[in-house]
């Protein structure tokens, strides 16, 4: 009987995964954050946008049925605001994806300037703190067993790929992730990261146009390269979607017993990077 049901369930891919479950998604207005929010929409989420870009978030929001809230996640009383919207909407708050982020200052450890390192951390590394800090009030508040999920990056596991700051970011989130993950787990809470590579977002796309002194490359030549250049999967680069289907995933109830984990999306790029130098 059970396996028959299982069966059944396979049978139906279009079956949504996050239906009556709310949503906030930190930077959801472009990237990976507008690809997941779509996502979670399409999946039966309510979702509240939460980014400084208000033009895109609310055309964005509109066009999913979903609230948008202009937080800078680097102010605390920004993030509790874009949480206490979810749970005002909705009466709860199931799942908060801390995705807003920001590249570097590139160049060398020599001349890093800690008040640009200080700026960076107040995004990357602030932002996530709050969004962590705040989902988890509001879950154990509504008896909440939801899930909270970070956006890492494979520059937290492999030196040389991104700036010192960018890198130094991604990799405290990390270490966030998996203790706030042990102290959350006694409340059903599950704390997560993703660490994507190589996906051709607006961020990315500025990198290379500055790492490759071409101010004319498109998202399409980035995809290209990262085909070509960082993916096992050779031809294949990375896509927004990628990283919001895997998003779908870790959010649902199907992805129940993962907690502390780091999803890399990355085509296999960081289990085999000499290959691809
Ligand atoms: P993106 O630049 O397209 O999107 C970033 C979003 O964050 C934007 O909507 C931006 O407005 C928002 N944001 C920036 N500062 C903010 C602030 N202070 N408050 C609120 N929102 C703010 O880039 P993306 O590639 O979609 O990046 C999303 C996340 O994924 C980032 O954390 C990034 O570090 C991470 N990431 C991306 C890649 C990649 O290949 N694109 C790889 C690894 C990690």
């Amino acid at each position: 009987m059970e396996s028959d049901q299982r069966t059944s369930d396979i049978a139906q891919p279009s079956k949504r995964l996050l239906t009556g479950k709310v949503a906030v998604i930190t930077g959801g207005a472009r990237g990976i954050g507008a690809a997941t929010a779509k996502a979670f929409a399409k999946n039966g989420a309510n979702v509240v946008i939460a980014d400084i870009l208000d033009e895109p978030g609310e055309e964005l929001a509109a066009a999913i049925g979903g609230q948008y809230v202009h937080c800078d996640v680097s102010l605390e009383r920004d993030v509790e605001r874009a949480i206490q919207a979810a749970v005002g909407w909705k009466g709860r708050l199931d799942i908060m994806f801390n995705n807003a982020g920001i590249s570097g200052p590139e160049g060398s450890i020599t001349s890093l300037k800690m008040e640009q390192l200080g700026a960076l951390l107040e995004i990357n590394l602030n932002g996530v703190v709050h969004g962590i800090k705040h989902a988890a009030r509001a879950m154990i508040e509504g008896r909440i067993a939801g899930t909270i999920i970070c956006s890492s990056s494979s520059a937290a596991m492999m030196g040389g790929l991104a700036s010192h700051a960018y890198t130094l970011s991604k990799a405290a989130i990390l270490g966030l992730a998996r203790s706030s993950a042990c102290e959350l787990g006694v409340h059903g809470i599950r704390v997560n990261c993703v660490s994507p590579h190589g996906v051709p977002s607006e961020m990315l796309t500025s990198a290379y146009r500055r790492f490759l002194g071409d101010q004319n490359l498109q998202p399409q030549d980035v995809s290209k390269i990262v085909g070509e250049k960082g993916s096992l999967l050779r031809g294949r680069g990375g896509s927004v979607e990628d990283v919001a289907e895997a998003m779908v995933f870790l959010a649902s109830d199907n992805a129940g017993f993962i907690t502390g984990h780091n999803l890399v999306i990355d085509g296999g790029f960081t289990c085999c990077s000499s290959e691809m130098s």
